[in-house]
């Protein structure tokens, strides 16, 4: 059996599916969600929906129960709560003893200097704590953080940020859930570290270049002081540990963070990594 969680979320979502594309029969996945309402389209196929939070440890050791394989996306929220969610999810792993636990954490968290490191440090020490046979898919950016406004951006012609010229090796979000299907599908897992990037890392000119190009409209990227997109991001109703989250990140893409190019999700794929302007035409065309 292969447990998923955060399995109504856009990442969980799209690795139930690859697995189903992969052939795994819909009776051998478990998806774990908070909603049933949410997770009936995942029900209609024949998976298997499990409910539980990471808030209640007591239903989180009945939802991995029979897991050979157990997928923990990560949750959102603020640093400290994540941290005591990983903690409790690892800890029902352990109590039930999956046969494998496979963790989406960050881009070379042992060692990142993203405020976001913080959260997958120490879910990977507890993991590795737990000694459970483990996979970590230290995930790099998904590329729609940032298409994910390109239409606000088109109307006001104008993309900011604090990034400067950093550059960016960030992942469609598609492409990471597909390697982790792969993972979770293939044999000798247990102990390896993915580090996964795309195939070719972009500033943020560039993006607003390639949106130009593709939406007929003036579209530039405007650098701005952190304090100032702070504001921005602050004024359009994002929660404070988001917008200290975006910023940061913003600010450790200019001394770049993100941007290595790994080969190591092009090899899962088996194929090039999908383009920048390929998400950008998909966001456009929404
Ligand atoms: P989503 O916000 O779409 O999905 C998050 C999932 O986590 C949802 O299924 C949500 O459940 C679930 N979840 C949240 N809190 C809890 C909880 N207390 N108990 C059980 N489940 C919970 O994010 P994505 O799918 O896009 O991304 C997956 C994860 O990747 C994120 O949660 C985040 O940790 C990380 N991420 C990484 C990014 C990157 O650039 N690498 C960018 C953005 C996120 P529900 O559907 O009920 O809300």
């Amino acid at each position: 059996m292969i447990v998923v969680t955060g399995a109504t979320g856009a990442f969980g979502r799209q690795v139930v599916e690859r697995l189903l594309d992969r052939g795994v029969p819909a009776s051998e996945i478990a998806a774990v969600a908070r909603s049933a309402d949410k997770a009936a389209d995942l029900a209609d196929r024949g998976v298997q929906i499990r409910l539980a939070d990471y808030d209640r440890p007591d239903t989180l050791v009945p939802a991995f129960t029979g897991a050979d394989t157990l997928l923990l996306v990560s949750s959102t929220g603020p640093d400290d709560e994540r941290i005591r969610q990983h903690r409790a999810a690892v800890a029902a792993a352990a109590q039930v003893g999956v046969g494998l636990l496979v963790y989406t954490s960050l881009f070379r968290a042992d060692t990142s200097p993203l405020g976001l490191g913080r959260v997958h440090r120490d879910t990977e020490t507890a993991i590795a704590d737990s000694a459970l046979p483990s996979v970590l898919l230290r995930n790099g950016w998904y590329t729609e953080n940032y298409t994910g406004t390109l239409a606000g951006s088109v109307e006001r012609g104008v993309i900011p940020g604090s990034a400067g010229d950093g550059r960016i090796a960030s992942a469609a979000r598609a492409d990471l859930a597909e390697a982790a299907a792969i993972v979770l599908t293939r044999e000798k897992q247990a102990g390896r570290v993915y580090e996964l990037t795309g195939d070719t890392a972009w500033s943020l000119p560039e993006l607003a270049a390639a949106t130009t190009r593709q939406s007929g409209r003036h579209v530039s990227y405007q650098d701005l002081p952190p304090e100032s997109y702070a504001e921005i991001l602050t004024s359009v109703g994002l929660p404070d540990f988001v917008v200290e989250l975006v910023v940061d990140a913003d600010v450790q893409v200019s001394r770049g963070a993100l941007a290595p190019v790994t080969p190591d999700l092009t090899d899962l794929l088996g194929r090039p990594t999908t383009p920048l302007a390929q998400t950008v035409a998909e966001a456009l065309a929404r």
